[in-house]
């Protein structure tokens, strides 16, 4: 068992005596109905609680491996899942705090902790012994008598070991160490070139002439990047948030050129910042990687745990969308260029002019103002909103707990339960931005639900960064925010729902090109007049939001798609081009980044007037680490699943028809990683999703009509 040392900044840091388990309130088990008594814990106890529950799980791990008995599915798999529920506990809570409320104590045992973690289960899932005896009740599984969800955890057991590298002979798993460290360090020299790239490119705006077309807002915020660097005035940097609206609004063709070219230019520059032999690199190693672990190449690797498991599903669907995407968007590039010449242009409409064409284009179209929408989107409004079609749906209740402990004054708690008055788990709310929260928004569990070794109910967050409104005033949202709160809502009822025996498959740990749907499919109910009607009520007066403006912001949801469509689609087609590629020969001439990417795009008819959304030298979902590589598509995967589950609703011609949705409770949210993804979706909508619905949603033409 692997001694696991405290830090040694731990020692010189704080002159306490070490925090004996005894005085740990992250080792007690007093914690009330599983919430931790978070005003008693202190970053100090930390990694002393670290450190015990590593020891321990590690000491769990090396009996079970070491078992004289022959394995069998309750000395192996069960005993696996019962293990390490101290580590389990500490990491959840830390997980939340290091994300929602940190501060540089936090930081400094979060850079400490992640590779300790990291090297723990890599441990654990590369342990040859602990394999064989896997190995050993997977082969049997058929004939001990299992349930369908015990298979499927052997399944989903040896299928992670497997994947991990147990199975192979030392000579290989070394090779395959040496791959992954390797990768990982190209993965750290890819980004810190792209920072590099970005921290090199400052332009300065000089005088109104240079800020012609800009708002205010985007003024302000050049301004804060201006004071950010020292510089009176205004500075436009690489960011996407001021890239994108630079290009939109600034009436300086040449200027955003300038910008454009920087942007689409990063890590493509030829000097020591260059990504594109990183990108065949790292290419060239997840071949390799992905040979010595049976598979033909890393698409067939990535897939083969995911939903879509071929490559040919992915194109197919890719494909029934990119068509009639194409065609939407080449419309609309022809209605730029008219527009443009009608303005006394006389030049072909580039890249660079495309997000500033569709912002004029859009003006004529579908007009509205984002601040006469927000009075109508109050944040109590929309979580009673997002209440209200859980209780439809799933006979949910949620009743306020302002006794649970919480870790910021800001957090609000709810006891949720069933329509029978049953105790389902608890929800928590921390909605405001604040200077502790990293930025972005999603779901964190306290604790996940399973029924092995007793009933445990789920303790579930939803952490968001919406602006407070001062002074008590009802905080406003966008209706982005609007529909973020539902995203989020929907993955915390895919873990308040759960109801599965092993942690292993429990609420949201399910194959990654699934787990969107629930968050995703909850979106829709946000966007139905029937709802907005009822919550989408002026903040003071009362008064529902006027159809009118209902109506334009419907509108305004698909304009552009085209583009937007094709910029991702592209990314998408890349990487799987990308990871296809068998493993170089030694001695073979290294892969040319731009080139590949060039045919890429030619193969599928990329307009010259559009760029990928991110260009294989600053494509950080591939490179700066490896979790999209070969698994871009999922956001369209999802996307496909969402829209085609919701219009199983809209087909009965009822939105919360009671039947559709206890078969989505029963299949979907309820059922976490029990069954196979697709075999989950069939059971739900009796067939396997089409792209049709997204279709309907993203406003294209029928596949049939725009084919060809
Ligand atoms: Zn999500």
């Amino acid at each position: 068992m692997p001694e696991i040392e405290a830090p040694a900044f731990l020692d010189n840091r704080h002159d306490t005596p070490p925090i004996a388990p005894a005085d740990n309130p992250l080792l007690l088990g007093d914690w009330t109905g599983g919430v931790p008594p978070f005003s008693r814990v202190r970053a100090e106890h930390f990694l002393p609680a670290y450190a015990h529950a590593l020891a321990e799980h590690a000491a769990e791990i090396a009996a079970i491996a070491s078992r004289p008995e022959p394995p069998t599915f309750a000395n192996t798999i069960a005993a696996l899942e019962l293990s390490g529920r101290t580590l389990e506990r500490i990491d959840n809570v830390f997980s939340l705090l290091a994300g929602a409320h940190t501060d540089d104590a936090l930081q400094e045992i979060e850079r400490a902790i992640s590779p300790q973690l990291a090297r723990h289960w890599s441990q654990i899932n590369t342990n040859a012994a602990l394999f064989r005896r896997i190995d050993a009740v997977m082969a049997t599984a058929e004939h001990i008598g299992l349930d369908a969800e015990q298979k499927r955890v052997v399944e989903r057991y040896h299928a992670r070991f497997r994947r991990a590298g147990a199975a192979l002979d030392e000579k290989a798993k070394g090779r395959l160490a040496e791959i992954m460290e390797r990768l990982a360090a190209l993965g750290t020299a890819f980004s810190q070139n792209i920072l590099a790239d970005e921290q090199a490119f400052v332009l300065r705006l000089e005088g109104e002439a240079e800020l012609a077309g800009l708002p205010d807002f985007i003024r302000e915020s050049l301004q804060s990047e201006a004071a950010e660097r020292g510089i009176d005035g205004y500075v436009v940097t690489l960011s996407r948030s001021t890239v994108e609206p630079f290009l939109q609004f600034s009436d300086r063709r040449d200027l955003r050129e300038k910008v454009f070219r920087g942007f689409v230019m990063r890590g493509d520059n030829d000097g020591s910042t260059d990504n594109k032999t990183i990108v065949a690199e790292m290419a060239g190693l997840r071949a390799e990687r992905a040979r010595l672990l049976g598979y033909a190449d890393f698409v067939h690797y990535r897939l083969d745990d995911a939903m879509a498991k071929t490559p040919a599903a992915v194109r197919d669907l890719l494909g029934a969308v990119w068509r009639p995407a194409r065609s939407s968007a080449l419309t609309d590039r022809d209605a730029m260029q008219a527009l443009l010449q009608e303005d006394g242009g006389n030049f072909k409409l580039e890249p660079w002019d495309w997000r500033y064409y569709a912002e004029k284009l859009r003006r004529r179209v579908c007009d509205f103002d984002e601040t006469a929408i927000k009075p109508y989107l109050s944040l109590d409004r929309m979580i009673e909103a997002a209440f209200y079609t859980a209780g439809r749906l799933f006979g949910l209740n949620f009743t306020p707990r302002p006794d649970v402990a919480v870790w910021h004054p800001d957090v609000r708690a709810w006891q949720v339960s069933g329509s029978d008055g049953k105790e389902i788990g608890l929800f928590f709310g921390d909605y405001f931005a604040r200077g502790s929260k990293r930025s972005g928004a999603w779901m964190t569990s306290i604790r996940e639900q399973r029924r092995l070794g007793g009933d445990v109910t789920p303790l579930v967050v939803n952490v968001c960064n919406f602006a407070k409104a001062p002074g008590g005033e009802a905080t406003l949202l966008s209706f982005e925010d609007a529909r973020t709160l539902f995203h989020e809502f929907g993955h915390a009822l895919h873990g308040l729902l759960s109801s599965v025996t092993y942690p292993m498959i429990a609420g949201t740990n399910v194959a990654v090109d699934l787990v969107e749907l629930p968050s995703q499919l909850f979106e829709h109910w946000l966007q139905q007049p029937e709802l907005l009607q009822r919550f989408a009520l002026h903040y003071q007066t009362g008064a529902p939001m006027p159809e009118q403006l209902l109506a334009r912001l419907i509108a305004a949801r698909n304009f552009n798609k085209g583009f937007a469509t094709l910029e991702y689609i592209a990314c998408a087609e890349t990487d799987l081009d990308l990871h296809a590629l068998p493993p170089p020969h030694p001695g073979d001439p290294p892969l040319d980044a731009r080139a590949f990417e060039t045919e890429s795009l030619a193969r599928i008819g990329m307009p010259a007037e559009i760029v990928m959304r991110h260009r294989l030298p600053h494509f950080a979902h591939l490179f700066s680490g490896g979790g999209y590589a070969a698994g871009y598509y999922s956001y369209m995967w999802s996307e496909v699943l969402d829209a085609d589950a919701f219009a199983a609703f809209e087909e009965t011609g009822d939105i919360f028809d009671s039947a559709t949705a206890k078969r989505l409770r029963d299949c979907i949210y309820a059922a976490g990683g029990r069954q196979d993804p697709a075999e989950a979706y069939k059971a739900f909508r009796g067939r396997l999703p089409t792209a049709d619905a997204l279709l309907r949603k993203r406003g294209f033409a029928a596949p049939t009509a725009a084919v060809k």
